[in-house]
This record gives C-alpha cells, sequence and structure tokens, in this order.
C-alpha cells in the first residue's frame, strides 16, 4: 500500500465527532469553529488615518504647484474629528478617525510647518495614507468557515470583530498505550534488559498539536488477553485508541491478536522506510491505530496516517503537506517500490536553494537522529537512486507538528 493510499484510508475510518462548546478566546488556539464567523462590523470600523500627519481635502491642494493651508484642529487616536472643517488641515495621528470632508492624509515628513499653517509639496495623491471603513473586511461578510483551525491571527481578527468567545468543536479524546514487556516508565530505576518508554511523551505531545485531547493510559505488557481488555475499555470512552508496538510479524507482537478478538482487523504494509507495519481496526465502534514501536518509525506514522485521522475526527481538513526544494549534500540508492523519509539537516545553499545534510543515524530507533536534523527528505518511490546535487523534496518537522 502506498502511503498516500493508507492515509486516504484511514481517514475513511473516521467522522467528525459530535459536540460543540463556546469558549473563550484564550483558550481557542489551535482549535475548530463549529460555525461561521461574520463581521457584524466592518473593519476597521471607520476611516482612519494610517500615518502621523496632517488630513485634508484634495481638492483644496494647487495642482502641480506647493500649497499653504492653516492648521485648524487636531485629532488623536480615540478622539472623535470635528463634524466640519473649513479650508486647511487637521493635524491626525495613526488610528485617529478622518474628519469628515477630509480625503487625504498627508504623512509628517512630508509637509514642512511654518508656524499654524503647513507646506504642502504638489504631486500628491488623491486618498493617499487612510484606512476607509470595511477595507479591510466588509460588514456582512465571512471572516472564518465553520471546519476552521484556528491560529493566533486568526483570534486577533476574532477580536478585532468584538468576538469575546467562539462556538469550537469538542477535541476527539484519543487513547494512548504503548505496548512491551521492555518499557518502563521514565523516573524509575531502569532494570536489566529494560528501556525507558520513550514514545507516550512524544505521541502525547503530537496528540495534543494535531489538536487532540490525549487520554494516557501507560503501558501495556504483551499479552493478548490483557491487552484487549484494556483496549475494550479505552474504546468505550474515546474517539480513537492509538497504540505503538507489537504490529509487526514476530511472536511477541500481541496487538495484532488482541485487536483480532475485539472487532475488525487490517494490517497495512505501508510502502514506506520507516514505518512499514500498521495496524488499523475498529473496537466496536471506535476506530484503532497501531503504530510500529520503533520511535522513528512511529514519529513518521503518526505524521501521515494519525495526523489526517485526528483533523478529521476534530471536523477539520488537514491541509495537504507543502513540501520545499532542497539539493541533496549526498546521495541515496533506495529500494525500488519505497518511499523513503531521510533525517537531514538544512543550511543556506551555494544558491537560493538549501542544502540537505544526511544524519549519520540511520536507525529506526534513532531517537537522537530526530533530535538532532530538521526535517524529512522524501524521495518517492522511483528512481531508486537519488543523486548528489539533485533537488527533492523536503518536508521540516514544524510542519508535521500541526
Ligand atoms: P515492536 O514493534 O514492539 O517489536 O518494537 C520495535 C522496537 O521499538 C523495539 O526495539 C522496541 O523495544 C522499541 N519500542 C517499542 N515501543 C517503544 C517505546 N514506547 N519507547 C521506546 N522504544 C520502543
Ligand atoms: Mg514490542
Amino acid at each position: 500500500m502506498t502511503l498516500a493510499e493508507a492515509g486516504a484510508r484511514a481517514v475513511s475510518l473516521v467522522a467528525p465527532v459530535a459536540g460543540t462548546q463556546a469558549l473563550p478566546l484564550s483558550q481557542a488556539d489551535g482549535r475548530v469553529l463549529a460555525q461561521d464567523v461574520f463581521a457584524g462590523l466592518p473593519l476597521p470600523p471607520f476611516a482612519n488615518s494610517a500615518v502621523d500627519g496632517y488630513a485634508l481635502r484634495f481638492d483644496d491642494l494647487a495642482p502641480g504647484a506647493e500649497t499653504r493651508l492653516p492648521v485648524l484642529g487636531r485629532v488623536a487616536a480615540g478622539e472623535t474629528a470635528p463634524s466640519e472643517f473649513g479650508r486647511g488641515a487637521l493635524r491626525i495621528f495613526t488610528g485617529a478617525p478622518l474628519p469628515p470632508g477630509a480625503d487625504t492624509v498627508v504623512m509628517q515628513e512630508d509637509v514642512a510647518r511654518e508656524g499654524d499653517a503647513i507646506l504642502l509639496p504638489p504631486g500628491l495623491r488623491r486618498g493617499a495614507n487612510l484606512r476607509p471603513a470595511g477595507e479591510d473586511v466588509a460588514r456582512g461578510a465571512r471572516a472564518f468557515e465553520a471546519g476552521r483551525r484556528l491560529r493566533p491571527q486568526d483570534l486577533g481578527l476574532l477580536a478585532a470583530l468584538g468576538l469575546e468567545r467562539v462556538t469550537l468543536r469538542r477535541r476527539p479524546r484519543v487513547a494512548l498505550f504503548s505496548t512491551g514487556d521492555e518499557l518502563t516508565e521514565p523516573g524509575g530505576t531502569l532494570p536489566p534488559a529494560a528501556i525507558y518508554d520513550a514514545n507516550r511523551p512524544m505521541l502525547r505531545a503530537l496528540l495534543a498539536r494535531a489538536g487532540a485531547e490525549p487520554v494516557d493510559l501507560g503501558i501495556l505488557r504483551d499479552d493478548r488477553d490483557g491487552l484487549a481488555a484494556r483496549l475494550k475499555e479505552a474504546a468505550r470512552d474515546c474517539d480513537l485508541v492509538i497504540t505503538s508496538g507489537g504490529v509487526s510479524v514476530g511472536e511477541e507482537d500481541h496487538v495484532r491478536a488482541a485487536l483480532a478478538t475485539l472487532g475488525s482487523l487490517d494490517f497495512w504494509q505501508i510502502a514506506i522506510k520507516p514505518g512499514k507495519p500498521v495496524a488499523v481496526g475498529t473496537i466496536a465502534d471506535t476506530p484503532f491505530l497501531g503504530l510500529p514501536g520503533n520511535p522513528v518509525a512511529a514519529f513518521v506514522t503518526f505524521a501521515f496516517v494519525a495526523r489526517p485521522m485526528i483533523a478529521r475526527l476534530a471536523g477539520t481538513a488537514c491541509d495537504p503537506l507543502l513540501r520545499l526544494p532542497v539539493r541533496l549534500g549526498f546521495s541515496h540508492r533506495g529500494k525500488p517500490g519505497r518511499r523513503e523519509f531521510l533525517r537531514v539537516s538544512v543550511e543556506p545553499g551555494a544558491d537560493a536553494v538549501p542544502l540537505a545534510r544526511r544524519h549519520p543515524g540511520e536507525g529506526a530507533g534513532s531517537l537522537a537522529s530526530l533530535t538532532q536534523s530538521d526535517g524529512l527528505v522524501e524521495l518517492a518511490e522511483d528512481p531508486a537512486l537519488a543523486e548528489e546535487g539533485s533537488i527533492q523534496p523536503f518536508l521540516p518537522y514544524s510542519a508535521l507538528l500541526g
């Protein structure tokens, strides 16, 4: 199965969660709007000056010559402009309302002040340096569509529209387990032949960044019946159950066996490296995703399979990932028919294209290689040879963490 097929099939297994809540903007970052948002007022709400300067009527200027105008008054941000003024200019500051009749603002740097008058050069433009009402957002316009995942700048716009709260979808609750007899919680002493559970803190953080509410359910031992009982319980309370480890084809890979006793199981061999084995299925009506145990494989499959599932559950679209061009500082021969993700660091190149250097740690278990690189170079199934100096697509980790 190709990675694209796997992502599409994973998404087809889930539907957006029901339930909404009205929350203050301070809790809305990264959350998904449940309703369209329409502008109840225009932005800006009134015509105002974009600079510190002088407001005037363009028709009071002498065409093609200098003009001397008396300064008749002053209006600062937050003050109300006089309702009328005669031939002349008003001192005005950024954000102050444009006085009725004024249609042009001249920057203070462009005039010479002479006592109570200003001297204006020729060549000014009608309508310069002001922001008309509704220029940014018209009254009644749709500012956001339902399903929008809110970013910090979106919160700025919502606040500018006077909104204190927004109606959001509930975050999907995602149960998270690690599996393996070798795993120990960080913090305790490390028994012989054990390793600390690295995947769970990583996946919990990835879940939160993907817009889910992680429900951390600890470590499961390699025992089919114990696994089955805990997975069944988790499926009752959560919208998605995710595990790592135990989905390969070894005798000690019990997640698949446990799933088979609980519901339907689909085992996918995705044609990628790292991250080939992924188990997908349902427990009662709850979707299940079994990620591989090797940390780099878990990270990669989370990015390409779990993330789009969570986006759909959360009621939003997973934007297609934008690959950036980089030049390979190495060559790499892959296996035909298999897509590969290589951990690389990027640096400025000889031309506008950044140069990608491969991290020496290649193993699917190398957490240090993930921490010491900037992102993944994605090498297509064909051709198998990616030559040094060729331009290839690059995914910065930041793109995979949204
Ligand atoms: P498995 O898929 O269970 O055979 O695991 C593959 C490899 O990943 C083994 O070396 C495991 O010890 C390792 N592994 C599995 N789960 C974790 C975890 N939660 N943290 C760190 N390493 C893990
Ligand atoms: Mg295992």
